[in-house]
């Protein structure tokens, strides 16, 4: 196991003090902090990331709902049982009645967003009843009917039909690179193309629309590959970042085994708060389930994600049922827990204003960052 000696010690406390104050710190001094293993480092860093978030956000939090509709999909990565090649989970299309009823439950259990997600599925691209794609149909009649925010979590998708879901007023774009290591990329999303995927996070930007990255971690990541990962996301500005555990799953084995320590999704959610303090950070119940919660809160994040209601034969992401059929991935269960952190739930309006403000002062950047390149 890591130990520091009192001299670390204090060279770790240093380090945290400085970039909590937004000093200029080498990369190689934080990636030290990704090792950290004592109580009294951890809990260090964890109180300063906890004030970073409260300095922008407060003691409020937000909460996303997670409907994910289809589990086809055309790739192949690695990490993810909705691979096209494993032959081992059951898989679902959910139909439009289907997802309305779903995304009612969300609303009336009072979520911020309705997060919708699927595997890059062809059949979702083509053409519905209407001149929009199914998938744009669905988008559509789910901000219809719940006038809720939206984040649309597709994967790659073709640019004209981003552009048009960004003219429909959908206000999220979310899309994972999972690594900046590009050869580790390669590994990980067997046949896709890196740029390809970035490209669709800044049409989806230049249209108005908010983004959200993120990375997998224990997937072949090393320490010096995530905290790249965590300076390449600050330097694009994105609005949302995520970090996630591998979760081993039906029919999913890594090319490679990977010995990260438990605690480094708690320990990069902690430096990516402190690294860009204004963003929003999601804690997800769909690594750990509820029992995980408190930790990701503790380190800094400050949107919960991702509630999915019950008896509705809905998957989660990295766990495809974990408490989900026991009602655990809801609101009522999650608010005790935000209590015993001194954190409350975010009101709809202060959402909305987050989200409002953060899509003017994105647009005025990239407004800006046009005429420099004119
Ligand atoms: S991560 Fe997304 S694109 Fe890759 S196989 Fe899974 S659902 Fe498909």
């Amino acid at each position: 196991m890591f130990t520091v000696s009192k001299k670390n010690t204090s060279l770790s406390f240093d380090i945290i003090d400085r970039l909590a104050a937004h000093d200029d710190v080498g990369k190689k001094d934080v990636e030290l902090l990704l090792s950290l293993s004592k109580k009294d480092e951890i809990d260090y860093l964890f109180a300063a990331a906890r004030r970073a978030r409260t300095a922008y956000f407060g003691n409020t939090v937000f909460i996303y709902g997670f409907l994910y509709f289809s589990t086809h999909c055309r790739n192949d990565c690695h990490f993810c049982q909705y691979r096209r090649t494993n032959t081992e989970i059951r898989r679902y299309r959910k139909t439009m009645e289907e997802i309305l009823t779903a995304a009612d439950e969300m609303k009336q259990s009072g979520v911020h967003l309705i997060d919708l997600t699927m595997g890059e599925d062809p059949w979702m691209f083509a053409r519905g009843s209407s001149r929009l794609s199914r998938f744009s149909e669905i988008a559509e009649q789910v901000k219809k009917r719940t006038e809720l925010p939206v984040m649309l979590s597709p994967g790659v998708m073709e640019l004209n039909q981003l552009t048009e879901l960004a003219r429909m007023g959908m206000e999220w774009f979310a899309c994972y690179q999972e690594t900046y290591n590009r050869v580790l990329f390669k590994e990980l999303r067997p046949g896709q193309d890196f740029e390809k995927r970035m490209l669709a996070k800044n049409v989806a930007r230049e249209h108005g629309m908010l983004v959200e990255e993120g990375i997998l971690l224990g997937a072949g990541s090393s320490p010096s590959d995530i905290i790249d990962s965590l300076y390449a996301m600050k330097r694009e500005g994105f609005d949302q970042v995520r970090a996630m555990r591998f979760v081993e799953s039906k029919g999913v084995t890594l090319p490679a085994a990977d010995n990260s320590p438990a605690n480094q999704e708690f320990l990069t959610i902690a430096l990516m708060r402190l690294l860009m303090p204004e963003v929003l950070i999601p804690a997800s119940l769909d690594v750990d389930g509820l029992k995980g919660l408190s930790v990701r809160l503790a380190a800094g994040a400050n949107v919960v994600t991702s509630v999915v209601p019950p008896d509705r034969g809905l998957a989660g992401v990295a766990n495809a049922s974990l408490d989900i059929e026991e009602s655990r991935r809801s609101i009522e269960q999650i608010l005790p827990i935000l209590k015993e952190a001194g954190l409350e739930m975010a009101s709809h309006e202060e959402y909305q204003t987050w989200v409002d403000s953060r899509r003017r002062s994105s647009g005025a950047k990239s407004a800006s960052e046009n005429r420099r390149c004119a």
